[in-house]
């Protein structure tokens, strides 16, 4: 599992921050892994395998992009689309339509909102939970994390008239409370930003992500995706 987060030029300074990938590099992304003879798949896709529900096409690679920028619809989907790679965004959902206010030092972006959401998960894509706040969930109390996780599934429920089935902690932040919690929630499935690789066996609220943004190359993605194979889930 990868995980993006902008795609768009990074402003002036900013060249080597890992939650941009220009549109170029991402172009670049995919192209690599298909010609390495990868596929596309959704976290729903994933979850549903572990429980023996469907099989997989070989070489599975399932992409996310958590916060749902405005900028991952505009370079990544028809990149994406015309692929037929489907997606999984992750969504605060205490921020349809508004921006990133939740991390200041960080250039300010446009995510986006419900109907754009809606379209994205009618024409295919996966689109989960990144919590209402875009809190840390590790540490919270069971009763705050409750209610954080479960508003925001509500919420993104009555948007996309469809079932939410998975979240990604922001900042990969989560503990066996928050486990816990996204059970109760109504969630199949987490994702954190463990470097692993995700087997059947894994636990699915704790399936592992690589971080893939910055000045990154094909040549170097495929180099960290042969390290994630050779590191096994745990827990
Ligand atoms: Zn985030």
């Amino acid at each position: 599992v990868l995980c993006y987060h902008r795609v768009e030029d990074p402003p002036r300074g900013h060249d080597a921050d890992t939650n941009f990938v220009t549109p170029a590099r991402f172009a670049a992304h995919l192209a690599a892994l298909g010609a390495a003879g990868f596929s596309g798949v959704t976290i729903r896709d994933v979850l549903a395998w572990q429980r023996g529900e469907r099989t997989l096409p070989p070489k599975p690679i399932a992409i996310t992009f958590d916060d749902a920028y405005e900028s991952v619809r505009r370079h990544a989907i028809p990149l994406l689309d015309g692929a037929q790679w489907p997606c999984t965004i992750y969504v605060v959902t205490g921020e349809l339509g508004g921006t990133n206010r939740w991390d200041s030092a960080a250039p300010p972006a446009t995510l986006l909102d419900g109907a754009a959401l809606r379209a994205l998960a009618d024409a295919g894509h996966d689109v989960g939970s990144h919590t209402q706040t875009h809190v840390r969930v590790r540490g919270l109390d069971r009763a705050t994390a409750l209610a954080e996780l479960r508003t925001s599934r509500e919420q993104l429920q009555a948007v996309l008239g469809a079932p939410v089935t998975s979240l990604a902690f922001p900042y990969g932040s989560h503990d066996a409370r928050a486990l816990d919690a996204v059970r109760e929630a109504g969630y199949t499935g987490a994702v954190t930003l463990k470097r692993w690789w995700n087997g059947r066996g894994t636990n699915p609220l704790r399936l592992g992500r690589i971080g893939v943004g910055g000045p990154l190359s094909a040549a170097q993605l495929r180099a960290k995706l042969l390290k994630a194979r050779l590191t096994p889930a745990r827990g």
